[in-house]
């Protein structure tokens, strides 16, 4: 993958209704510029990206590896609208879902949701997604929604505290998606896919390309403990739904809970 300049991105980008755009070589993170951006009223649908992100980050303290050249960082600002406040915690899961549908729309590649975002081709996670918000004043400021692409090989990171089987497009599918097309199909399928956020679209589409559903699995809290339950579905308000071995009907937080594979 070559670098990519902040021209290049812009003319990619024609006709988007985005806000900023800025292209780095190198970053520590796109999220964290993305809230330097926020905090200085960078404009909705504000996008960041770099060739090299050398502190990414993921859920509760975890790192975000990017190989610079196979794995394509970006943060997009949200001021989510009246509407939207309503449903910060989609925000996360929409994303996920965008990246999808734009893997579908792109090459009708069939990635699954490993709820609640992380993006499976043939069960290994070619993207994470980490959404903050920006507070200011009590009031909800910006969200800060970070994605890490694995597009080409060499994307999946070779670390001791891996949590789940990570690949990239070009290694499960043999499809290159050159980076500018990339970043093009995800934020047309965020745009076009935002107005739904929460709607029972929305929740039809996410329970579709939910993975493992029918299946059990292994959900593992932060503590290490884990039980094993049978994924059925999604509540209204974004928590996995599963039953147990006794028949019990549970309920699970994202930020809570990991998913694992039963094995
Ligand atoms: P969990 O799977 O427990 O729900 P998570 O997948 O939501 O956690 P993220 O915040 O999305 O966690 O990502 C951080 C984790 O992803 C790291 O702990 C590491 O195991 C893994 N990881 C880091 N870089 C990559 C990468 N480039 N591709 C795939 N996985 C990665």
């Amino acid at each position: 993958m070559e670098k990519l300049t902040q021209e290049e991105l812009a003319k990619a980008l024609n006709g988007l209704p985005v806000g900023e755009i800025h292209c780095f070589d190198a970053i520590g993170s796109t999220n964290d510029f993305g809230f330097e951006r926020a905090a200085a009223g960078a404009p909705d649908m504000t996008v960041i990206t770099a060739f090299e992100q050398t502190k990414g980050r993921g859920r509760m303290q975890r790192r975000w590896i990017t190989v610079p050249g196979a794995s394509v960082p970006m943060t997009v600002i949200i001021r989510p609208t009246e509407t939207e406040m309503e449903h910060l915690n989609l925000f996360s899961p929409l994303t996920g879902l965008a990246l999808h549908e734009a893997l579908q729309e792109y090459r009708n590649i069939k990635s699954e949701i490993k709820w609640p975002n992380d993006v499976l081709l043939n069960r290994r996670k070619i993207a994470g997604i980490l959404c903050e918000t920006q507070w200011e004043g009590g009031k909800l400021n910006a969200l800060i929604l970070g994605v890490g692409a694995n597009l080409y090989h060499g994307s999946a990171p070779e670390i001791s505290d891996i949590t789940y089987p990570a690949s990239s497009v070009e290694d499960e599918t043999g499809t290159i998606i050159p980076q500018t097309e990339w970043i093009r199909v995800f934020l047309t399928q965020l745009i076009r896919l935002r107005p739904q956020l929460g709607s029972p679209a929305f929740f039809e589409r996410w329970e579709k390309a939910l993975a493992y559903k029918g299946e059990t699995v292994r959900l593992v809290r932060p503590d290490g403990s884990s039980e094993l339950s049978k994924v059925t579905g999604i509540a209204p308000d974004g928590s996995l739904i599963t039953v147990d071995g006794a028949g019990e009907r549970k309920t699970w937080l994202a930020g809570e809970i990991s998913l694992r594979s039963k094995e």
